[in-house]
């Protein structure tokens, strides 16, 4: 039975202190929440600190990214290990704003993935159209590249320690969210991607989060939709109340 994974993108909002104040908060919204895996990503700089308020609790530390090298002449990234050495358990890799804005493709999705998982931490791997692909009908064609790229040479045991994050590229940020029907589309078509790299029963367990514009007043319709395991929240999860709200009703389901 696969989980439902809400996770807390924080991007690069809060200072150290707003994201210790605002991981409190979480924790403590998230103290009754026993079915879902709720996870939150501060900045790089206020994961240390984050990793305290979080310890004991059941909220996960995620990262926004990582670099794929161990260590070396690589300015301004962090590697897996010092990640996994502050209790980091999830990575956020190939989201939209890094593949756009900072020159990500499958190829570097693929490393950090690998070496994510090499170090028994979770990726969850970022996909997801732009509005022009889908209007010119290459959705498929751009998850099945987007796929295919970041779990090239993965076996299935690997591929089962991965969460995949479909994120319409036009709903992230923007207000606009996939329709309920839009996004299970989506994710049946993904969830079949991985049922033709490794079997049926393998698709069945890797958990599918949606990302894009989800709120409480929309969390409840996309979360029930039979592929949709979760979401990658942005904006929403910058207040505990608005990220508990979407949280609930994942719960609710998960009864
Ligand atoms: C995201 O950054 O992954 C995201 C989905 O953002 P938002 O919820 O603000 O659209």
């Amino acid at each position: 039975m696969r989980k439902i994974v809400i996770a807390g993108n924080w991007k690069m909002n809060k200072t150290v202190a707003e994201s210790v104040k605002l991981a409190g908060e979480v924790v403590a919204a998230a103290r009754d929440i026993k079915h879902v895996v709720v996870a939150i990503a501060p900045t790089h700089l206020a994961l240390a600190k984050v990793a305290e308020v979080v310890k004991g609790s059941n909220v996960k530390l995620a990262a926004q990214d990582v670099h794929w090298e161990n260590q070396g002449a690589f300015t301004g990234k962090v590697s897996a290990d010092m990640l996994k050495e502050i209790g980091v358990e999830y990575v956020i890799i190939g989201h939209s704003e890094q593949r756009s804005y900072f020159g990500e493709t499958d190829e570097t999705v693929n490393k950090k993935v690998r070496k994510v998982l090499s170090l028994a931490m979770k990726p969850i791997v970022c996909i997801g159209e732009t509005l022009t692909e889908r209007k010119e009908g290459r959705l498929e064609s751009v998850l099945t590249t987007q796929v295919n790229g970041a779990y090239a040479g993965l076996s299935a045991d690997d591929a089962l320690s991965t969460v995949i994050a479909y994120e319409p590229v036009w709903a992230i940020g923007t207000g606009v969210t996939a329709s309920d029907d839009e996004a299970q589309e989506a994710h049946a078509f993904v969830r079949g991607l991985l049922a033709k790299l490794y079997g049926d029963s393998v698709a069945q367990s890797i958990s599918i989060q949606y990302g894009g514009s989800m709120k409480p007043e929309n969390a409840a319709g996309l979360l029930a939709q039979k592929d949709i395991d979760g979401g990658l929240i942005g904006g929403a999860a910058l207040k505990a109340d608005s990220f508990l709200g979407i949280i609930a009703p994942g719960e609710a389901l998960s009864k």
